[in-house]
C-alpha cells in the first residue's frame, strides 16, 4: 500500500498498451498508452496540497510533510503497486489536425479508490520525458504549476466541473524556457503538480485512433470508457455509442456555460484538452475576465486570431464535440444520427446558459421576453467602458431590493464605483443607460430574500484573477509559498464575503494591465 492510497488500477488492463516501455520518442500504434517511469528530481519539496483532495484520497493531512510524499508526488519514487503510464492521443490544435500528441510531460501514477467510492486517476504533470515528449523536456515550470494547482481547486470550489489538484512539489531543478518565444531563454524553477480526475481521457484519445483507422483499438477504448465512466449507458454498441456522444455533448455544454458564468477563458481549447467527462482540463494560458470583454483571450499565441476568446468558447466547444462525434463514426456508421446527437450540445448549452444567466441576475428565468432583453442589454452595456465583471455582479447582488426605485441616480451608481476601470469613460458611456436598466431590473427581478440568495450562489466574489496568481507565483519563486496557501484559502469560499480579504476582491491594478502573466500568457510552461 502506497502512502495509504487504496490502489485499484484498471485502465492498463482494459485497453491495448504499447509493448515497449522506454522513453524513446516515437509514434505509438495500436495502443492507448505506454508504460513509462517518471524521472527522479534533485530536491523535491512540497509547496502546497489541497486538503479536500487529500481527504478524498484518504491521505492524512500530516502525510504531506513526509519525505515519501515529496518523493512520490515529484516522480522520484514509484511505490510498489503503481504502474505508471503516459497516454497516447492526438488532437486538433487551433483548428488543424496535429496527429499524435500524447502525454509529453504527464505521467499517470495509478488509480486509487476515493472516500466517495469513486476511482481516481493520479497524474503527475512535469515528471520527465515520455515517448510523446517530441522535442520537449517533459518538465513544467513553477509558474505554470502554481497556476494549474490553484485554478483547478478554485474552479472546483466555484462549482465548475474540473480536474482536481492534490499537490504542488518543487523539484529543486531548473527548467529552461523562452517564455515569449523571442530568443530569450531563461532558467526557471521546476515543479510537478499531481492532478486528479476519474480519467484524463480526451476527445483526442479517440480522434487519433479514428484518424489511423484503428477501429479495433478504438472499440476497446470505447468499451473501457462506457464500462468505467458511463456505466448507465450499457455495453458498447451503436446505441450506447450515440448516447455517449450525447452525454459528452451535454456535459461539455454545462462546463462551458459555467465558464461563461464565472468569466473563465480556457485559452487553448484544442481537442486534446477536452475531457471526455466534461471537466475543465489542462490549465495553461487560461485567464479570468477582469473587464467584461467577450473578445478577450489571454493566450498570446492566439492573440491575432482570437479563436479561443471568451465569447467564442461555446462555438468552439461545439466544433470540438463534432470532432469527437466524427471519431466515433467508425463504430456508429450513421451520419444523420450523429448529426442529431451533436445537436444536444446546442440545446443543452442554451438551456444552461439561460438558467445561469437568470441566476446571476436574480431573475426567475429568462423565459419572458423582458427578462431576455434585460440580460442582453446589460451584457451589451458592460464592454462600452471597461467594467469589471466580478465586481459589477457583486455590486448588483448586494443592491437591496427596491433601492433602485427610490435612490437618487448618483447614490445608486456609487455602489458600482469599484467596477469601473475608467470612471470618466463609464460616466460618459454607461451611466445614462445603466440607470433605467437598474430600475427595470429591480422591478422584474425576484423579491427579497430569494433574489439575493440566488444571486449570491451564482456570482462569485473571489476568482483567481490573473494578477493574484502572478503575485503568488512571484512570492513562490522568491522562496515563499505562503501566498499560494492564502490564495487557496480565500478561493475555497468564493461566494462568501471574507472580512480582511478585501485585497483579493480588488479589480486588476494598473501595473498588471500589460504585465506578462497578468494579461498576456504564453503557452510556454
Ligand atoms: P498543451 O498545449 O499543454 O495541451 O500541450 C500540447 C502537447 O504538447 C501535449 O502533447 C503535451 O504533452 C506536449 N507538451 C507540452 N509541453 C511539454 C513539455 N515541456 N515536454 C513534453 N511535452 C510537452
Ligand atoms: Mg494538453
Amino acid at each position: 500500500m502506497a502512502l495509504g492510497l487504496r490502489l485499484d488500477n484498471v485502465f492498463l488492463g482494459e485497453v491495448p498498451v504499447d509493448p515497449r516501455a522506454d522513453n524513446t520518442r516515437r509514434q505509438v500504434l495500436g495502443a492507448c498508452a505506454s508504460r513509462v517511469k517518471p524521472t527522479p528530481v534533485r530536491a523535491p519539496r512540497v509547496l502546497a496540497t489541497s486538503r479536500e483532495v487529500m481527504a478524498l484520497l484518504g491521505l492524512e493531512e500530516g502525510a504531506a510533510a513526509t519525505p515519501e510524499f515529496a518523493a512520490v508526488f515529484s516522480g522520484s519514487h514509484v511505490p510498489e503497486g503503481m504502474d505508471p503510464w503516459a497516454a497516447c492521443y492526438g488532437g486538433h490544435q487551433f483548428g488543424r489536425w496535429a496527429g499524435q500528441l500524447g502525454d509529453g510531460r504527464a505521467i499517470s501514477l495509478c488509480e486509487a479508490l476515493g472516500a466517495d467510492g469513486q476511482r481516481w486517476e493520479l497524474q503527475l504533470k512535469g515528471a520527465g520525458p515520455t515517448p510523446y515528449s517530441r522535442t520537449a523536456d517533459g518538465r513544467a515550470v513553477l509558474r505554470s504549476s502554481v497556476r494549474e494547482f490553484l485554478c483547478s481547486e478554485a474552479m472546483h470550489h466555484l462549482g465548475v466541473p474540473t480536474t482536481r489538484a492534490l499537490s504542488l512539489v518543487a523539484t529543486g531543478e531548473p527548467v529552461i524556457r523562452d517564455m515569449f518565444y523571442d530568443g530569450h531563454p531563461e532558467a526557471e524553477p521546476g515543479a510537478v503538480v499531481c492532478r486528479v480526475a476519474p480519467t484524463f481521457l480526451r476527445f483526442g484519445s479517440f480522434e487519433l485512433l479514428a484518424a489511423r483507422q484503428d477501429v479495433e483499438t478504438l472499440r476497446r477504448l470505447v468499451e473501457h470508457t462506457l464500462r468505467r465512466h458511463y456505466p448507465a449507458l450499457g455495453p458498447a454498441g451503436k446505441e450506447s455509442c450515440l448516447e455517449l456522444v450525447r452525454e459528452v455533448a451535454a456535459r461539455t455544454a454545462l462546463m462551458v456555460a459555467h465558464w461563461m458564468r464565472v468569466g473563465f477563458v480556457h485559452g487553448v481549447m484544442n481537442t486534446d484538452n477536452m475531457s471526455i467527462l466534461g471537466l475543465t482540463l489542462d490549465y495553461g494560458p487560461y485567464g479570468w475576465l477582469d473587464g467584461y470583454d467577450p473578445t478577450w483571450t489571454p493566450n498570446t499565441t492566439d492573440a491575432a486570431e482570437g479563436r479561443y476568446r471568451f465569447g467564442h468558447q461555446p462555438g468552439i466547444a461545439f466544433w470540438n464535440v463534432v470532432r469527437f462525434a466524427e471519431a466515433l463514426h467508425p463504430l456508429i456508421q450513421d451520419i444523420p444520427a450523429l448529426e442529431a446527437a451533436v445537436e444536444v450540445f446546442t440545446s443543452a448549452f442554451d438551456r444552461h446558459h439561460r438558467d445561469l444567466t437568470a441566476q446571476k441576475l436574480g431573475l426567475a428565468s429568462l423565459d419572458a421576453p423582458e427578462a431576455q432583453t434585460l440580460a442582453d442589454e446589460v451584457l451589451d452595456l458592460l464592454p462600452r467602458a471597461e467594467t469589471d465583471m466580478t465586481l459589477f455582479f457583486t455590486a448588483l447582488t448586494e443592491l437591496p431590493h427596491g433601492e433602485a426605485a427610490t435612490t437618487p441616480d448618483e447614490a445608486l451608481l456609487a455602489g458600482f464605483a469599484a467596477a469601473w476601470y475608467d470612471a470618466d469613460r463609464a460616466r460618459a458611456r454607461i451611466h445614462h443607460r445603466l440607470l433605467p436598466w437598474l430600475r427595470a431590473w429591480d422591478a422584474l427581478a425576484l423579491p427579497a430574500p430569494e433574489r439575493q440568495a440566488r444571486m449570491r450562489a451564482a456570482n462569485p466574489r473571489y476568482v483567481l484573477r490573473n494578477y493574484l496568481a502572478q503575485q503568488a507565483i512571484e512570492r513562490a519563486e522568491a522562496g515563499d509559498p505562503s501566498l499560494i496557501h492564502e490564495t487557496l484559502e480565500v478561493l475555497r469560499r468564493p461566494y462568501t464575503a471574507q472580512p480582511g480579504r478585501e485585497a483579493f476582491e480588488a479589480r486588476r491594478p494598473e501595473w498588471a494591465r500589460h504585465k506578462a502573466g497578468c494579461s498576456a500568457l504564453s503557452c510556454s510552461s
